[in-house]
């Protein structure tokens, strides 16, 4: 892929799946003991991998994905062991290691059966950390998790990348639209969604609410405040911008839609409004899964800790009487399935 198509694929069009080609790869140059870091085929994630390894000798083991991201993968259904175990065969990948270990993407532990690849493979597969930008520290510290390396960061970083690249998508018909019917409007229906938009995933973790359609509400809502007011003031008239009260109301719709996982964890009101009306998957990008928060069979857990090393946002925490694991934070667990997934026990489960 060159370099143009990468920077337009990660910044303007996440949205759509865009496929990287599979099999092994060698960075630099890997021998028989080299480490094997596993990777979805969405063109992005091999890139952004790729980069981060560079000066390093490694295999990457490049598994299909339909050319979705890790998580949305994993989720979905597209990115499971099935495809590793295909990637890790058809790419003759015992022939080139003498080691029999591989490291996975983190996010990717709500649709990953380690034991059936060690079953399937023979290849043991442990979870790395969540970012590609920690995967030399991991490598350097002997494939050892350092603090935090598990969590997924939705800091000011993310949300900025993660602004541009989710939203543009939107912006663009409608902007052609008006550029073509009302060009003299272009300009502050441009100002009004960026600025919505802007605020809504800087202060992504301030907004009060704990899903994505209330947050951008409330800060809509601050935008209706201001044109009502202007108006008033102007024109003596407080609904004298109407148009513009009614598009920024349907900002919120469009840009709170489906925040989970982009600016912040949060649960995804998309696909849970698609629950409710009883469409429960759709295409390779959902697939029918449980949605709610986590519930823990404490009879059931033997504490071996799993959950928490793959949670992405810590929700569990050890109960240092009985020494099992606790839902610590119950209330910010956004329905991703990875702990539900990984538990030997069955110990856990979503539920609304
Ligand atoms: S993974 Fe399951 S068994 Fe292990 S500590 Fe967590 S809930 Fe308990
Ligand atoms: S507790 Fe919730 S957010 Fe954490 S891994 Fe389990 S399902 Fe995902």
């Amino acid at each position: 892929m060159s370099a143009l198509t990468t920077f337009l694929m990660g910044h303007f069009m996440r949205w759509f799946p865009h496929r990287a080609e599979t099999g092994l790869r060698a960075v630099g140059h890997p021998d028989e003991n080299s480490p094997v870091l596993v990777s979805c085929n969405y063109t992005l994630s091999v890139a952004r991998l790729v980069r981060e390894l560079e000066g390093l000798d490694v295999w990457v083991l490049v598994a299909q994905s339909s050319g979705i991201n890790v998580w949305c993968a994993a989720c979905g259904g597209e990115f499971t062991d099935h495809q590793v175990i295909s990637a890790v065969k058809t790419s003759r990948l015992s022939e080139k290691v003498r080691h029999r270990r591989l490291i996975l993407p983190a996010l990717c532990a709500p649709g990953m059966d380690v034991k059936n690849i060690r079953d399937k493979t023979g290849f043991r597969a442990r979870f790395g950390p969540a970012e590609a930008s920690d995967i030399r520290a991991y490598l350097d510290a002997g494939m050892k998790k350092l603090e935090g390396m598990q969590r997924k960061d939705f800091g000011i970083g993310h949300r900025m990348d993660m602004l541009v690249s989710m939203n543009f998508v939107w912006w663009a018909p409608v902007a052609a639209a008006f550029a073509i019917f009302w060009p003299e409007h272009l300009f502050h229906f441009s100002v009004l969604f960026w600025g919505t938009a802007l605020g809504v995933y800087v202060l992504f973790p301030w907004v009060p609410g704990r899903r994505g359609w209330t947050k951008a509400f409330i800060v809509t809502l601050v935008l209706v405040a201001g044109y009502v007011g202007a108006g008033r003031i102007v024109h003596d008239d407080p609904f004298f911008y109407w148009p513009w009260i009614v598009g920024a109301a349907l900002l919120t719709a469009m840009i709170g839609m489906d925040l989970g996982g982009t600016a912040g964890p949060v649960p995804s009101d998309a696909e849970e409004a698609l629950h409710r009306m009883g469409v429960k998957s759709m295409g390779s990008f959902m697939k029918e899964k449980a949605i709610g928060r986590v519930t823990l069979d404490r009879e059931a857990c033997t504490g071996c800790f799993t959950c928490n090393g793959v949670c992405p946002i810590g929700v569990f925490g050890r109960d240092p009487v009985v020494r099992k694991t606790r839902l610590a934070r119950r209330g910010d667990c956004f329905s991703c399935g990875a702990c539900v997934k990984q538990c030997p026990e069955r110990a856990l489960r979503l539920a609304s």
